[in-house]
C-alpha cells in the first residue's frame, strides 16, 4: 500500500532512516503531530530563517540529565540540586548489584529494502538516565518526571521503552531490562516495565508498540501551540496563523518565544516568576489549589462541559456538580453551586442555535512575526452572532457588585482579545464582533460588553498588551523582585532571593 502521508509544500520528503525519540510516544496533547512525523522522518523545510538562541537554560531537565549549555536561572539551579538530592535517595549505590549510567541506547531495525513510507531503516532513540550492570546482563533506564501522576502511564510509551532498553545498541544487549520513573520532586518511583529481554521485545508488540509508531510516523495534525517555538517548519507551517505586529513590539535578534496574558501577569509580578512557572517547576499546592482559586477552576470546568452538549444552561445544578479531578470544602461547594445558577440567567447558549458556531475552551494561537512571539490564549467561549466572533470571559466572585471602569487592566485577556478582534484576526465579520465579561457573584450575574472596534477600547488594549510584553521581550535574565508577592508566590521554594514575611509587608 502506497503512503498516503505527504509533508506540506515547502517541505522536502526526508532520508531513508526515520528516528523516533521516545518522547514521541507520549501524546500529552501539547506536542504537535504534524511536525512529529515530519521530524521522525527527517523531512527538511526548503528555508529555514536564522533563529537566536536563549541566554539562559529554558529546558527544565537539562542540568540535570547534564545536557545543558546555556546559563542557569537561580530557580533551576536549586530545582535541580532538590532533583539530585531524591534520585540519590531514590537509587542509593548498592555494591552488591552496582549499576553504571551508560550513553542513550537506539533501537535499529533495518529494512532490505525501502517499505511502503519510504523508510529502510526504524530507530528509537532512548531519553532518560540509561544503566547496566558490569556484565552488560541488566539494563535500567530511568525516566525522571517532576510528580508521579495518578493517570496511567502512556501505554505506547513503555513499549517503546522496553524495546529501545532492550534492544539499543552500544553494548551488549542485557539478559534483563527495568523502565522505571522517578519523580525529581519527592523522590518517589514508579515501575513500568520489569522483566527478559525476550518479555520486553513481546511487550512492544502486544502492548500498543507498533501502533504508537504509526499514529507517529502518520501523524497529520498540525496543532499550533506551545511547540510552535522550536519548530524548524514554522515557516511553511499551514495550520498557524500569522498576526504581524499584534504585541506592538519588534523583535529583531531576539529568541522565539511564546506569550499569554497569565505569563505577562506572572511576569509583572516578578519576572523571576514567570520564568519559574514556564520551566514548570513544580508549584506549591497549598497556593495553586487554594479553595477559591479551585472552586473558579471547578465552576469552568463544569460550564465547559455542559457548554460541550451545546445546550443552554439551568438553574438546575446537580448537588453533586464538582467534576472528577477537583476537591472543594464545602462552603466552596455551595457558592460554585448558587454562581452556576446565577450562570443561568445570561448562559450564551440561549441565543446560539447552530451547534457549529460554538467553541469551548479554544486554543487560539497566533504568530506575531514583527515580535517573533506565539501568542495563545484560551478563552472560555467563542460563539458566532450571525458571522461576527463573541468572545466569552467567565470569572466568578464571593463578593458583591463590581466597578466596571478599567476593565482592561484588571482583566488583560479582554485587551488581548479586543486586539485580536479589532485586527480581524479571528476571522469573521467586525459587525457584531464583541467581548462579553460575565462575573458571577452571589447575588447574580455582570455582564458587560466591550466593543473592540471603539477607537478609546483599541487604544487602551495596545497600551495593556504592550505593557505587558514589551520589558518582559527584551529580558534574558529574570531576575527576582522580592516583595509583597512573595507571600504568594507558588515557586517561591525555588528562589534564593524570596522575602520573608516581615521584609514582604
Ligand atoms: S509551526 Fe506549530 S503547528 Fe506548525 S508544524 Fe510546527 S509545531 Fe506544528
Ligand atoms: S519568591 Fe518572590 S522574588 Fe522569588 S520568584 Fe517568587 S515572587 Fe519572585
Amino acid at each position: 500500500m502506497a503512503d498516503s502521508w505527504s509533508p506540506p509544500d515547502g517541505v522536502d520528503k526526508g532520508s531513508e532512516v526515520f528516528t523516533v525519540s521516545l518522547g514521541m510516544f507520549k501524546d500529552t496533547g501539547y506536542r504537535c503531530p504534524a511536525a512529529d512525523a515530519m521530524k521522525a522522518r527527517g523531512c527538511r523545510p526548503r528555508a529555514r530563517p536564522e533563529s537566536t538562541r536563549e541566554t539562559l537554560e529554558h529546558f527544565a531537565f537539562g542540568p540535570f540529565m547534564k545536557a545543558s549549555h546555556a546559563s542557569v536561572h537561580d530557580g533551576l539551579q536549586q530545582w535541580t540540586a532538590h532533583a539530585h538530592e531524591h534520585y540519590g535517595a531514590a537509587f542509593p549505590e548498592d555494591p552488591a548489584s552496582p549499576m553504571t549510567e551508560v550513553p542513550a541506547w537506539s533501537y535499529r531495525y533495518q529494512l532490505p529494502e525501502p517499505d511502503q513510507r519510504g523508510a529502510r531503516e526504524y530507530r528509537i532513540t532512548v531519553w532518560g538516565r540509561c544503566l547496566r550492570s558490569p556484565d552488560g546482563t541488566r539494563r535500567e533506564l530511568r525516566l525522571p518526571v517532576n510528580r508521579i501522576k495518578d493517570a496511567e502511564p502512556h501505554r505506547g510509551h513503555v513499549a517503546a521503552a522496553a524495546l529501545a532498553t532492550a534492544e539499543g545498541i552500544p553494548g551488549p544487549l542485557p539478559e534483563r531490562v527495568r523502565i522505571v520513573e522517578f519523580a525529581l520532586l519527592d523522590g518517589r518511583t514508579r515501575t513500568l516495565f520489569e522483566g527478559t529481554r525476550a518479555e520486553a521485545v513481546e511487550r512492544y508488540r502486544k502492548g500498543g508498540g507498533p501502533e504508537a509508531l504509526s499514529a507517529v510516523l502518520d501523524g497529520r495534525e498540525f496543532r499550533p501551540g506551545s511547540s510552535c517555538t522550536g519548530c524548524a517548519y514554522l515557516a511553511v507551517c499551514p495550520a498557524l496563523r500569522r498576526a504581524p505586529g499584534l504585541l506592538g513590539v519588534t523583535g529583531e535578534g531576539r529568541p522565539r518565544r511564546t506569550w499569554s496574558v497569565t505569563n505577562g501577569r506572572s511576569y509583572r509580578a516578578c519576572p523571576a516568576r514567570d520564568h519559574m512557572r514556564r520551566l514548570h517547576l513544580p508549584a506549591a499546592q497549598a497556593v495553586e489549589r487554594s479553595p477559591s482559586a479551585e472552586r473558579g477552576r471547578a465552576v469552568h470546568a463544569y460550564l465547559a462541559e455542559r457548554h460541550g452538549l451545546h445546550r443552554p444552561c439551568t438553574v438546575d445544578v446537580p448537588a453533586q456538580w464538582v467534576p472528577d479531578g477537583f476537591e472543594l470544602p464545602e462552603e466552596e461547594q455551595r457558592l460554585g453551586a448558587l454562581l452556576l445558577r446565577r450562570h443561568a440567567a445570561v448562559c450564551p447558549l440561549r441565543c446560539v442555535r447552530d451547534r457549529s458556531a460554538v467553541r469551548v475552551e479554544p486554543r487560539v494561537v497566533r504568530h506575531d512575526p514583527f515580535s517573533d512571539v506565539l501568542v495563545i490564549a484560551e478563552p472560555d467561549l467563542l460563539y458566532r452572532d450571525g458571522d461576527s466572533w463573541v468572545w466569552r470571559e467567565t470569572k466568578t466572585s464571593a463578593t458583591g457588585w463590581g466597578r466596571p471602569e478599567g476593565l482592561l487592566e484588571r482583566y488583560p485577556q479582554l485587551a488581548l482579545a479586543a486586539l485580536l478582534l479589532s485586527r480581524g484576526d479571528l476571522g469573521g465579520s467586525p459587525t457584531r464582533a464583541r467581548i462579553e465579561l460575565e462575573v458571577l457573584r452571589p447575588a447574580g450575574a455582570d455582564l458587560e460588553i466591550v466593543d473592540p472596534r471603539a477607537p478609546e477600547i483599541r487604544a487602551a488594549a495596545e497600551e495593556t498588551v504592550r505593557g505587558l510584553v514589551a520589558d518582559w521581550h527584551r529580558d534574558d535574565h529574570y531576575a527576582p523582585t522580592p516583595g509583597a508577592a512573595c507571600t504568594r508566590c507558588e515557586v517561591a521554594r525555588w528562589c534564593s532571593a524570596r522575602a520573608n514575611e516581615k521584609e514582604a509587608a
